[in-house]
């Protein structure tokens, strides 16, 4: 029996999917330049342990925000590279050594307390040094830097693996002067480092936008996020990307739920919380058992639609915690426990993760990222049929 007739909501991850999008991006790289997939985020929304055992024969590591995050990566099978990108509690430290974790370093005082725990356990601990380039966010500071390689070149429980550093203008623009002075800025520490004797050294750059949008930023390793999805970071890098390319990128990600009721309501009556809104006509409501909880965001109110049975059915009224009403007048034929498109194609129809993020005003990494850790995932392949070994 398919698992998904037990459930009113699922998301399917089709692995034919994941795979082509990870080798269009291999395809894009020199052949000494490695592709970490980012797995952040519950994997961006899509679940990250189906994601990591389908993604890792073709990735060469994984990069996480968080220790528990990297502790799913670990407990999912991957004894591979495994980069942790953001911070971490001092009280836990020694977790990074237990899952064995490069580590990325901003600032001083964890790299003390990381050589100090290296030296307790007889390891070296790789650390990749994220420097600020103008982003202004996580980077260590131009001026901090020399200090930081002195540490290093004394260090023994610790050693400077990587050098990192991050974006803050490649997706919402097709011009890339200030993502050009950031890679400048970039390139003169790299040189001051090497210039130091340390290394040799993984250089680290690009996300997705810059990867298509600027091969120069690929260095030695890629940190793929969205583009592994087979979202599109914004319609600037897609229109970027198209004047040189005709790469194709395929959704991973489908969410699907079901019918749970259906009604007829009179016209001019209302439907839903604060009387938002008023039937025109003699209505066949349906009511579907998911709501903003879930990550159908509540701005989709009265903008989005789903596909029931092929066609668009809009939504009606306010998004709620559990619950979202859809208009099926037009689709005569429904029926209970019918299944709702809310991501996803079928035939020539499709609802895109950047449509709802259109509807929704914000962005496609948020609309899959906020898709609530509790919905089943299930691994398919391009027919739909649950994927043998998943
Ligand atoms: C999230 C993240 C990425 C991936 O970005 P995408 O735009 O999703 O490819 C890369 N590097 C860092 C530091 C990140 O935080």
């Amino acid at each position: 029996m398919d698992p998904r007739t037990r459930w009113l909501s699922w998301i399917e991850l089709d692995r034919d999917a994941l795979a082509h999008n990870l080798d269009t991006f291999r395809g894009l790289l020199p052949s000494t330049t490695r592709l970490l997939q980012v797995v952040k985020a519950n994997a961006y929304g899509h679940g990250l342990p189906e994601v990591v055992r389908a993604a890792a024969p073709r990735v060469d590591a994984f990069g996480v925000h968080t220790l528990d995050e990297a502790g799913a990566v670990r407990a999912a099978g991957w004894t591979g590279m495994l980069l942790l990108m953001g911070p971490f509690p001092r009280q836990a430290l020694a977790t990074i050594a237990d899952l064995d974790l490069e580590v990325t370093i901003f600032e001083s005082t964890a790299l003390a307390e990381l050589e100090t725990l290296g030296q307790a356990r007889g390891k070296v601990i790789s650390c990749h040094l994220k420097v600020e380039t103008g982003t202004h966010r996580q980077g260590a500071d131009r001026e901090d830097i020399p200090g930081l390689l002195d540490f290093f070149a004394h260090a023994r429980g610790v050693r400077l693996a990587g050098l990192s550093t991050h974006y803050a203008n490649i997706e919402d623009t097709t011009d890339h002067s200030f993502a050009l002075g950031q890679l400048e800025r970039f390139r003169a520490i790299a040189e001051l480092v090497a210039a130091r004797g340390l290394g040799p050294l993984t250089r680290h750059t690009a996300c997705t936008a810059a990867a298509l949008t600027l091969p120069e930023s690929l260095f030695d390793l890629l940190r793929l996020g969205i583009g592994a999805y087979g979202l599109w970071p914004s319609r600037e890098t897609l229109a970027s990307t198209r004047a040189r390319s005709t790469l194709e990128l395929m959704p991973v990600l489908s969410w699907k739920t079901r019918v749970t009721q259906l009604k007829w309501v009179e016209s001019g009556e209302y439907v839903g919380y604060g009387l938002t809104h008023r039937c025109g006509h003699h209505t066949r409501l349906g009511v579907l058992p998911i709501g903003y909880s879930d990550g159908y965001d509540r701005g989709l109110s009265a903008v989005a639609h789903v596909l029931v049975r092929g066609r668009r059915a809009p939504v009606i009224g306010r998004v709620c915690m559990n619950v979202t009403l859809i208009d099926l007048t037009d689709v005569v034929d429904a029926a209970i426990e019918d299944e709702v498109i809310l991501i996803g194609r079928v035939l020539e129809e499709a609802i895109g993760a950047d449509r709802l993020a259109a509807w929704a005003q914000t962005i496609p990494y948020e609309i899959v990222a906020r898709l609530t850790s509790s919905l089943p995932r299930i691994l398919v392949d391009r027919n739909g049929s649950p994927s043998v070994g998943a």
